[in-house]
């Protein structure tokens, strides 16, 4: 590591965050973070069991008969000034991300002003939480509903997005009068403890936020969920987990949010603009090297161009630079572990076993980090793994349709349905298309469809709940009613 990156490592609290305070985890336990790109340990941090668990739940507690009676404008202003210091400390928190998580520098401060402007879109709507009063049909009755913080919530999230998964929860929860305890992935916990760091010099008080880092995420989970105190799970992971999560949390009735796997379609209709079109895959395919819930998975690309199409997307992945997140001229990392490499090989070896063929890629790169090359294939049959698997690489297979109606029942048969990507310069062709597909979000040329305004989640095994927009503050509070009769 240079001067910088050992600086903006040692600079992260490598405690546990209970009630204010730092803590060691019982017995001094550790766990080691490594950086992707050469699998070295970068920073060894408190690895938590269940009982500093409870004991961060305890203070979640604690503290939330005040922070829900703290006033919104306060509350709001403690966000704002949250979203000002990530971005005052853009660059030093994209570098540690990169050194974690491996990711270019330039999608690092890409996702960080992602993730503080969850920040500055909460802290303005933490001022406009609503009811309602109205009349009973019989006449007899006012009706008055007021909104009101759910509780004490677990954030559980996923390390392909270290600090916006954070800040989607935490911003939403924080601006409801919800106290929180945040588990990060043991991978990459050290963009929560910077944020952290930050939350706390903006004025959150003691036991707002906690945070618990752990190399043993289910026994501390387990006895989250099995505490009567805690009154929310939100959780971004896989949807193997968060269906384990889901039959646990039916102990206390939780109310839940889950932001789960994802099998994106990106569809290329025949009237497609098809610079738009490539651009658009190589966004959604390539963003944080295909590691997104949102890559797109599956490009399925009309007959009478899919020979166009995989050329030209075949030329840029191949142009590619790929290197360590922390080069300038990078614009693919590493994956995340040995395991994500592991993966996208054998899926690879399925489909070509299947008759599949490469057009560019389909390999590891060297044997330090986890490296692998922008791949293109074609001719991969449907009951090859990668058609209903998510693949988190940069893997780009393209799939052939002769008809729309083809192309939307090939989109439609997963089990996800998280987000869609369709090109078209047709407008009525995109509208029946948009209420055809079942998913939770559609691009419309476009491969990108983040943004705080806007309601992020899926359906069907993608998970339920929405994070952002007007819908995010409504996962953390709960309508109460009362019956007011005037006699
Ligand atoms: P994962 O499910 O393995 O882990 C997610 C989180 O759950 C981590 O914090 C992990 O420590 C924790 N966890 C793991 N096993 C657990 C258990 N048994 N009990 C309790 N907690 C447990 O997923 P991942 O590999 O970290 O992330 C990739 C997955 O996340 C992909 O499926 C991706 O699609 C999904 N994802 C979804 C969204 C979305 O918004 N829909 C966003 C990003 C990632």
């Amino acid at each position: 590591m240079n001067g910088a990156e050992i600086s903006v490592v040692a600079g992260v609290p490598k405690g546990l965050l209970i009630g204010g305070e730092w803590v060691e985890a019982a017995g001094g336990a550790q766990l080691a973070v490594e950086n992707p790109a050469n699998s070295e340990v970068l920073a060894m941090v408190a690895d938590a069991g269940p009982a500093e668990a409870l004991e961060a739940l305890a203070a979640a507690s604690r503290a939330q008969a005040g922070w829900a009676k703290t006033p919104p404008r306060t509350r709001a202003e403690i966000l704002r000034a949250a979203f000002e210091e990530i971005m005052r400390r853009q660059e030093e928190l994209s570098l540690l991300m990169t050194l974690e998580m491996g990711k270019p520098l330039a999608e690092s401060r890409g996702e960080v002003a992602y993730a503080a402007e969850f920040f500055r879109w909460f802290s303005e709507e933490a001022v406009r939480i609503n009811g309602d009063f109205y009349i009973s049909p019989d006449g007899n009755t006012r009706v008055l509903t007021t909104r009101a913080p759910v509780g004490p919530s677990l954030l559980i999230t996923p390390w392909n997005f270290p600090l916006a998964m954070g800040t989607r929860k935490i911003g939403p929860a924080l601006a409801a009068g919800c106290t929180v305890v945040l588990k990060p992935a043991k991978q990459t916990p050290l963009c929560s403890l910077a944020l952290a760091g930050i939350l706390i010099g903006a004025g959150v008080p003691k036991g707002v936020v906690n945070v618990i880092t752990t190399s043993n995420p289910a026994a501390v989970t387990e006895a989250l969920v099995g505490d009567d105190r805690l009154r929310k799970l939100s959780f971004t992971g896989s949807t193997e987990v968060g269906r384990e999560l889901m039959a646990k949390s039916s102990q206390h009735l939780l109310r839940l949010s889950m932001e789960l796997g994802g099998n994106a379609p990106l569809i290329v209709f025949e009237d497609a603009d098809l610079d738009k079109a490539v651009d658009g895959a190589m966004l959604a395919k390539m963003r944080n090297m295909g590691e997104a819930c949102t890559a797109a998975n599956r490009i399925m690309v009309h007959r009478s161009i899919a020979g166009e199409f995989s050329l030209r997307l075949g030329e840029r992945m191949e142009r590619l630079k790929v290197a360590e997140g922390t080069d300038p001229t990078a614009e693919v990392g590493p994956l995340i572990d040995q395991a994500a490499v592991s993966k996208v090989t054998a899926l690879v070896a399925d489909a070509l076993g299947h008759g599949a063929e490469v057009v560019v890629g389909g390999s590891r790169i060297g044997d330090r980090g986890y490296f692998f090359a922008p791949t293109v294939i074609r001719g991969v049959p449907r009951h090859s793994r990668m058609f209903s698997e998510e693949i988190f690489g940069p893997i780009a297979p393209v799939y052939e349709f002769d008809s729309d109606a083809e192309a939307i029942e090939m989109a439609n048969s997963t089990s996800y349905g998280l987000v869609a990507y369709i090109f078209t310069e047709s407008f009525s062709r995109a509208h029946r298309t948009i209420e055809a597909l079942d998913t939770g979000m559609i691009g419309v040329n476009q491969g990108f469809v983040s943004n705080a305004a806007a309601p992020f989640g899926g359906v069907k095994h993608s998970g339920f709940g929405r994070e952002g927009g007007f819908e995010g503050i409504h996962e953390y509070l709960t309508v109460k009613y009362a019956a007011l009769n005037l006699g």
